[in-house]
């Protein structure tokens, strides 16, 4: 059997970019903040669950318990917009712990009853829901959501982007409604541009608890200036593969299909190497605000 190493702390962050399309064209999408998004093939379900299982080193043992494993992000663009989204959660072995994020969105959610029994796998996996004002109908959304968690689901958070960013009373109004109905709604700030000015541009994220991390405001406004690009040393503590299964360190570099790509998970091996130091990067000023705060930096 193949297996496949790709050396990377325990705790990083590891995401699947199951396919980067989407049922939803929100405005502050951050996948489209460096233009139009690119087109990568779609790997089946079959290639992703048999590559994914044959990496090495995702459980440790503890003492007295059971063993830690690795974390994985199911992602997209809308994850349940792949014709295998199911075969691929209930495939995926117990050496990995997911979590899927999701809009609640696509057919896959038109009968709630159904896509729990569909969900095989009953541990190590969770949801965080995004609600997206503007595109999701809220009364639509809450019910869902009722309906998930009374069927087993487990729903970790549900959240919502606050976009746009000069309007934060309407996301309180938000958070009542789902309070109301015996959920509770978390608010994330926005991370992009708005009216040609690059958010959050500073201050605390008391009131948001879906957290961004991001502290040293200079350095996030130099680095996803948009502006020019100039080299920099970057360290990033990310595993990410693209929907082809193409292997980044990096949000910007999926976004835009670049071709500074470490391997690919169902062709390269049996290692795939990835920098777990620094490295020269060309690209600073275009990064993209989900790297932050996982990006480190190092001028030349
Ligand atoms: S739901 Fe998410 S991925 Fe889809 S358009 Fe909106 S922000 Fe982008
Ligand atoms: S400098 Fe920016 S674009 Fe380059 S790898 Fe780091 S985060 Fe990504």
């Amino acid at each position: 059997m193949r297996t496949i190493n790709i050396p990377s702390a325990f705790n990083s962050y590891w995401g699947v970019f199951l396919t980067l399309g989407c049922n939803y064209t929100c405005p502050f999408c951050i996948q489209k903040l460096a233009g139009e998004v690119p087109h990568y093939d779609i790997a089946s379900g079959d290639k992703w669950v048999e590559a994914l299982n044959s990496i090495e080193g995702r459980a440790r043992k503890r003492f007295l318990r059971g063993n830690k494993v690795r974390k994985l992000s199911l992602i997209g663009g809308e994850p349940t917009l792949h014709p295998d989204f199911f075969d691929i959660v209930n495939g995926l072995d117990y050496n990995w712990s997911l979590t899927v994020t999701t809009n609640l969105g696509t057919k896959a959610f038109d009968d709630i009853g159904t896509f729990a029994k569909k969900v095989k796998r009953k541990k190590k996996i969770r949801f965080h829901l995004s609600f997206h004002d503007g595109c999701a109908d809220t009364d639509e959304f809450i019910a869902k959501t009722r309906d998930l968690k009374r069927a087993g689901v487990n729903v970790n958070r549900i959240f919502t982007v606050c976009y746009p960013p000069d309007e934060p009373g309407r996301f309180e109004e938000y958070q009542s409604i789902f309070k109301r109905n015996g959920l509770f709604l978390r608010k994330q700030r926005y991370n992009g541009f708005y009216k040609d000015k690059l958010y959050p541009s500073g201050g605390d994220e008391s009131g948001f608890e879906f957290k961004d991390n991001i502290t040293d405001y200079e350095e996030y406004h130099k680095g996803c200036s948009m502006k020019k690009k100039e080299p920099v040393y970057c360290k990033v503590n990310k595993i990410l593969f693209a929907p082809n299964g193409d292997v980044y360190n990096c949000h910007y570099k999926v976004y835009t299909g670049c071709q500074d790509h470490y391997g690919n998970l169902f062709s390269s091996g049996p290692t795939i190497n990835v920098p777990q130091d620094y490295f020269l990067c060309d690209d600073y000023g275009h990064c993209n605000p989900c790297d932050w705060p996982y990006a480190q930096f190092k001028e030349m």
